[in-house]
């Protein structure tokens, strides 16, 4: 089986590395060409210069892209040129409207569509422990998931197209409420003059221990918010929880919140820094990097 892979930013290049050392990644593309041409020369693989010329050659096409309208975007380029038969999996997170939008498109070349989002962060992508959620008919997964196996940690089939980038709204609600949670409690731990380091770590081994604490309580108690998951990302992802939760009147009482959180700092140009940042609200401080 060949794959391609579209989309080599800090997800994407993790990714198409473990699928490199499976022995699966035939090339890869991304809009700005140097970062596909730098992984080409270093994994020995194909540059492409378009995605349409990807799609032309590989039986299986990956996507990591930013947000909505880019993953249609790549659907639409590769919809040109893709052979029938070929599984299309995007690793994006976006709307369930959009994994059937693409899936509907990529009906009409006889493709078959995955919706796969993943979590597990930058360093999941790296080592290649994600959790993937994934929307689709079950045999086209069980034809892709070698490949997928090469990424993630677990693997779970949530249901029809769609079903995957509804679980992976689910993720970024809680994550949404991790953030505050963690951001709010470690500036109260500041605040009462504690030794941060103690707090994180004697915290971490009890019952309201987690992975953000873990990972990003350092560094965020440091002053230092490096992606990690860029915060103008998970906005963007709140945004489609927000309407997705509308739709079926479910509550909406966090994802607000954070989504205002959220604009008021990349208002002051933090959007591209980590979720973590939240923590600069918590504690009004506003450090330059
Ligand atoms: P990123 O570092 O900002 O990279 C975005 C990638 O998408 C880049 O390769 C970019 O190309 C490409 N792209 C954006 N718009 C495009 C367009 N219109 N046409 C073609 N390519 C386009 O983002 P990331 O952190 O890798 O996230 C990618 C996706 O994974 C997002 O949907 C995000 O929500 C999701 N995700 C992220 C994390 C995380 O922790 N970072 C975790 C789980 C899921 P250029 O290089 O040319 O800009």
């Amino acid at each position: 089986m060949k794959a391609g892979m579209i989309g080599l930013g800090a997800m994407g290049i993790g990714m198409a590395k473990n699928i490199a050392k499976a022995g699966y990644l035939t090339g890869v593309y991304n809009r700005t060409t140097a970062k596909a041409q730098n992984l080409a020369e270093e994994l020995d693989l194909i540059a492409f210069d378009q995605p349409e010329e990807l799609a032309a050659i590989v039986d299986v096409v990956l996507i990591c892209v930013s947000a909505d309208q880019d993953v249609l975007a790549m659907i639409e380029a590769i919809a040109l040129t893709i052979k029938p038969g070929t599984i299309v999996v995007d690793m994006s997170t976006v709307s369930s409207d959009t994994a059937k939008q693409a899936a509907a498109m990529l009906a009409e070349k006889q493709a078959a569509f995955l919706d796969a989002p993943v979590s597990g962060g930058v360093e999941g992508a790296k080592n290649g422990t994600l959790a993937m959620m994934v929307g689709g008919y079950a045999n086209v997964l069980e034809q892709a998931r070698p490949i997928l196996e090469a990424m993630t940690g677990r693997i779970m089939h949530m249901g029809p197209t769609g079903s995957g980038q509804a679980a992976k709204a689910v993720n970024q609600i809680m994550a949404a409420g991790i953030n505050q949670a963690v951001t709010e409690a470690l500036a109260f731990a500041q605040a009462q003059d504690l030794p941060m380091d103690k707090v994180i770590e004697v915290i971490s081994g009890g019952a309201a221990g987690n992975w953000f604490l873990q990972h990003r309580g350092p560094t965020m108690t440091r002053g230092t918010f490096a992606p990690g998951f860029k915060l103008a990302l998970h906005h963007k992802d709140l945004l489609i929880c927000q309407s997705m939760a509308k739709q079926t009147g479910a509550s909406t009482t966090l994802i607000d919140m954070t989504i205002a959180d959220y604009e008021r700092l990349m208002a002051e140009n933090y959007g591209e820094e980590d979720i973590s940042a939240l923590y600069r609200l918590k504690t009004e401080i506003r450090i330059e990097n």
